[in-house]
């Protein structure tokens, strides 16, 4: 036989191996899908590998993992010092048991996982020559690409390959795109709308030529053999892997870590977990509704809304005060994928919002990848300058729930204890750091990082810029001198999201659920324990200083009888009579061009509307009263 031409590459020299990485799950798994074909088209021996990270998992300064000095990233970004772990244990433990579960679902197709701890480029480089890898890429995060380009190096060494795939970790494939990956448009309207969606914070109706997405595919059928013999460094025992303690131990978790994730309850783990969780909503959705209770609004109204306190856009764009599918932690670690998410809703009388939350994702990925380092900047992709705090015993009360705000403190014990926090939580919170204590950003990014069960890059960096306005060069009050101005001119819209979340919970169940110390405050004043006498205080056994902390950047007006109307005032410059918010007072200075504290005294100088409305009610009832005497006395 003639032997073969020199650029025909031997295509079964080694064996295909499966880096399995957020994409734990077989069914709708295109890369396994092309793993195992590759494997059986040349008949080459199929190997699974699943990698645990240390970069990854233990403590980091901020930015430094793959870019240890700072060379792939812009001159002006200084070192930063502040880190933290990238994994806590109890979402190692999460992630540990969907491994676990993807073990057992390959071990019943005849197969077996390897489980290794260590970089993948040191743990793939022994691979035997030739050997192919098949991965998921992950282009919405620059550390996780720089490992792909790491372990591609180490393979050319002993002519392996690593392909790249996109799979299905977003909604879109890459090549449906109407336009370049990394050059959409960035807010979430017009993306939706050059998609095809026609209004999708109403309705789920597309345009005949809208962009496709795909339909789920199947788990693969057959399974190639296995390699007979693989000593890969860092592999971890079956022994081992079957046991939480001992595997987190071997991950390098310290006892103490250890015993706090294993006394928290985790939902069940896995790829046949996360199809029960979804069946389980499915079926939910068909019920009748039990709650009609919708939320008060906690944002200032974003779609003109904001009748009765309540914002329909708001409760569209993700209100729900307890999660809704509670499917993001399973997504996190690709347990389930988000077209399959949006092929089962589609028959479900929810759809509309299940389509509206999966492109909120779509624009969060789309975004990250257009964006790359710059997400991770403190100036953020719109290059925002602004003044910053790095006191550090801030960021502590903060992450340890005791800045003396108890809603911000029952989210942050929720979150730290429990991984999870409801979206309206993560961006109160995440207001509260950065515009109230004035904090940098990323200090507050890290920290989620560290401690959300269901951390994804594109989704916590992405999330934080917009709720810190550094996106967009059109956000984010530049001009602002120092964080005590920032703050004033945020504080309106922080009351506001607190006066909302004291409507949403007048009994204080949520807080008394997370701190223990607020036990014996009654409901009037368990949300704002500041505005106790100092006798009620010692009565409830709280004094505040003593028993709990007095409240930072507080004390903080909760607004129970004032409507957003009475609190508007008229601007001493615009004769228009347009009637104006703190926040548009301070807006307006700037776009005028002078800074906030120009807005601030103008604030201050102007009458609320609610008092002009009274004086003016004085005076008419003067006018009436003189016009009443004037009349009896041109009558008698
Ligand atoms: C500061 C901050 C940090 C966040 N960090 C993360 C994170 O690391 N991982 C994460 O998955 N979500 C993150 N979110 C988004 C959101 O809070 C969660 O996706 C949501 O609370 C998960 O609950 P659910 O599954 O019930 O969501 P649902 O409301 O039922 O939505 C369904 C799915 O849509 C997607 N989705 C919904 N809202 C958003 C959103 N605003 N941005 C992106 N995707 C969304 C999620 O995949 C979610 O699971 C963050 C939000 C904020 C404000």
């Amino acid at each position: 036989m003639a032997a073969a031409p020199p650029w025909k590459k031997p295509r079964n020299a080694g064996p295909v191996v499966w880096w399995m990485r957020n994409d734990l799950r077989l069914q709708d798994n295109p890369v396994v899908r092309a793993a195992v074909a590759e494997a059986l088209t040349d008949q080459r021996p199929l190997l699974p590998v699943f990698i645990f990270d240390p970069r990854f998992l233990d403590r980091s300064f901020y930015g430094r993992v793959t870019d240890p000095d700072f060379k792939k990233s812009i001159s002006t970004r200084k070192p930063v010092d502040f880190g933290g772990r990238k994994t806590c244990a109890l979402r190692a433990l999460f992630w540990l048991r969907c491994v676990r579960a993807m073990s057992d679902a390959i071990a019943a197709k005849g197969g077996r996982l390897l489980v290794c701890h260590g970089k993948p480029e040191d743990v793939l480089a022994p691979l035997p020559a030739g050997s192919l890898v098949v991965c998921q890429s992950e282009p919405v995060s620059p550390e996780q690409t720089d490992v792909e380009d790491k372990v591609e190096e180490v393979l050319s060494k002993t002519h392996g390959e690593l392909w790249r795939k996109w799979g299905a970790m977003g909604l879109y494939h890459r090549k449906d795109l109407p336009f370049p990956v990394n050059g959409g448009p960035g807010n979430y309207t017009e993306l939706c709308l050059t998609m095809g969606w026609e209004d999708l914070w109403r309705s789920p109706g597309r345009t005949a030529d809208a962009a496709r997405i795909r339909v789920p595919v199947a788990a693969p059928d057959a399974w190639p053999q296995g390699l007979a013999a693989v000593d890969l460094p860092g592999l971890m025992s079956d022994q081992v892997l079957r046991d939480d303690r001992e595997a987190l131990k071997f991950l390098g978790y310290s006892a103490e870590e250890i015993e706090e994730a294993m006394s928290q309850e985790l939902p069940e783990a896995g790829e046949a977990a996360a199809q029960k969780s979804l069946e389980k909503w499915l079926r939910e959705q068909n019920e009748e509704p039990k709650d009609l209770h919708e939320p008060v609004l906690w944002d200032l109204p974003t779609g003109g809304g904001g009748a009765k306190g309540h914002d329909a856009l708001q409760w569209a764009n993700l209100a729900k005060p307890d999660g809704w599918l509670r499917i993001s932690h399973y997504m996190a670690v690709g347990c389930i994928s988000a077209r399959e998410i949006f092929a089962r809703a589609e028959e479900s009388r929810n759809f509309n919002g299940v389509a509206h939350r999966l492109l909120w994702r779509e624009l969060h990925r789309l975004n990250a990848i257009r964006w790359g380092r710059r997400l991770f900047w403190l100036q953020g992709p719109g290059r925002v300058e602004r003044p910053w705090s790095w006191d550090m015993k801030l960021v502590e009360a903060w992450k340890a729930g005791l800045t003396g705000v108890p809603y911000i403190d029952a989210c942050m014990r929720e979150l730290k204890q429990t991984g999870w926090l409801a979206y309206k939580g993560r961006k109160t919170v995440g207001f509260y750091f950065v515009f109230i204590l004035g904090l940098d950003w990323r200090i507050g990014a890290f920290h989620f990082e560290d401690v959300l069960l269901d951390y994804d890059v594109a989704m916590n960096y992405g999330n934080w810029v917009v709720v810190s306005e550094v996106d967009k060069s059109s956000r984010g009050a530049h001009g602002f001198k120092t964080v005590e101005d920032l703050a004033a001119w945020k504080m309106e819209e922080f009351e506001w999201k607190l006066s909302a979340e004291k409507k949403n919970d007048t009994s204080g169940d949520y807080l008394r659920r997370w701190l223990p110390e607020l036990q014996k405050l009654d409901a009037k004043h368990i949300h704002e324990p500041w505005a106790m006498s100092e006798e009620l205080m010692t009565r409830c056994g709280c004094v505040l200083g003593r028993d709990y902390p007095m409240p930072l950047g507080g004390p903080f007006r909760m607004r129970e009888e004032v409507s957003e109307e009475e609190e508007r005032r008229f601007h001493p410059n615009d004769s228009s009579g347009n009637r104006y918010t703190y926040k548009e007072f301070i807006d307006f200075a700037m776009k005028k061009g002078y800074d906030a504290n120009f807005g601030k005294k103008c604030w201050e100088e102007a009458q609320p509307i609610s008092v002009l409305q009274e004086e003016n009610q004085q005076l008419r009832q003067q006018l009436q009263a003189a016009e009443h005497q004037l009349r009896s006395l041109q009558s008698a």
